[in-house]
């Protein structure tokens, strides 16, 4: 039976980075011969999707934006060279929507790398819409019987984070300090460790933050706003240091302080971008420790393929509040006062 495209559809649109977000009507896009037609059912709100709102990052924008790149939905069109999915087949729609395949980085799999990608919500609209047209490779494949509403998160913070763990080179039985362990990442990425054998402290603010991170298995929590000394806080619980940090908290002071709680040859792993940020490190301390400093960004398509197996097997849970897509701005407002516990996830229908 072939599937009715409506010509227009529901999307929130921004005409300038900082501008109205609108609720409103845009035609459904023309899929080229290299992409799938997604009908999006629901699609997680990121930071990053605060971020592109703003113009928080110096790179290009394209302007007017449907923002969004945490999307699942059903595959209601498939272009004409496109191999490997079908109609009704359901499909993620993440960051990454299309590198070239053919420099250093896209051959040897580490495409997150590739200098010519295109990013879904950032140069491409993205998945605050009911359809949207995604490049068929980097488009994630999904189990069919996977839950589409709690599946999104997975497909940017579950990434980003499981990446970020394996970038760690933390091994079972070993300490991963988690900053922001309460919010969007955090709490995603305090299950993937404890999924890969890992001990978990978890840093935030408030008792609050503390219960939830608790509850999601870490073994430890440090209160930033009652804590004297979160480093020697940390180095305590954790006998000698965290062999690994993982910075998922927006927060500049954060990430200055994980080089200091970190283990000997333990390996710091930068994630979240608070805008401008720097680090800044005592060469040193940083010899003599044998530190190890890494950026993670993202993950590559077969990461995709293993943080998603984690969820469908039950081993992640996503903590989501779901909504209507005309709350994006009211969402935006907690995610920058910090208010959020868990992910908000929209409801493409409402
Ligand atoms: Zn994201
Ligand atoms: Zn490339």
């Amino acid at each position: 039976m072939p599937i009715e495209i409506p010509q227009t559809q529901k999307a929130v649109i921004f005409e300038t980075n900082g501008g109205p977000l609108n609720y409103t009507d845009i035609p459904v896009p023309q899929i080229k011969s290299n992409e799938i037609l997604v009908n999006i059912k629901y699609s997680g709100v990121c930071h990053s999707d605060l971020h592109a709102w703003k113009g928080d990052w110096q790179i290009p924008y394209k302007l007017p934006l449907v923002g969004g790149h945490e999307g699942a939905g059903v595959v209601v069109g498939v272009g004409e060279n496109v191999q490997g999915w079908a109609i009704g087949d359901l499909a993620g729609v993440k960051l990454i929507n299309s590198t070239c395949l053919n420099c250093e980085h896209c051959q040897q799999s580490n495409e997150t790398s590739c200098a010519t990608k295109t990013l879904n919500g950032i140069n491409m609209d993205g998945t605050f819409q009911q359809y949207c047209a995604t490049d068929a490779i980097q488009a994630a494949k999904l189990p069919a019987d996977i839950d589409l509403k709690s599946v999104g998160p997975i497909l940017c913070a579950g990434i980003t984070v499981y990446k970020g763990l394996k970038s760690s080179d933390a091994k079972p039985g070993q300490w991963v300090a988690i900053s922001g362990a309460a919010g969007g990442l955090g709490s995603l990425a305090i299950q993937y460790a404890k999924a890969l054998g890992l001990r978990v402290v978890g840093i935030d603010g408030g008792a609050e933050k503390g219960e939830f991170v608790k509850s999601l298995g870490a073994e430890a929590y440090v209160d930033f706003t009652t804590s004297k000394d979160i480093a020697k806080d940390i180095i305590a619980v954790t006998n000698g240091g965290a062999h690994a940090a993982l910075n998922v908290a927006s927060s500049e002071q954060a990430i200055q302080k994980s080089v200091e709680y970190v283990r000997q040859s333990g390996t710091v792993i930068l994630i979240a971008l608070p805008p401008n940020a720097k680090l800044t490190v005592d060469v040193l301390s940083t010899v003599v420790k044998q530190i190890t400093i890494r950026g993670s960004y993202v993950g590559t398509k077969w990461d995709t393929t293993e943080a998603i197996d984690f969820f469908h097997r039950g081993l992640i849970k996503c903590p989501i509040k779901v909504v209507g897509m005309a709350e994006v701005e009211r969402v935006f407002k907690e995610m920058e006062e910090g208010k959020i516990l868990g992910r908000y996830v929209l409801d493409t229908s409402k």
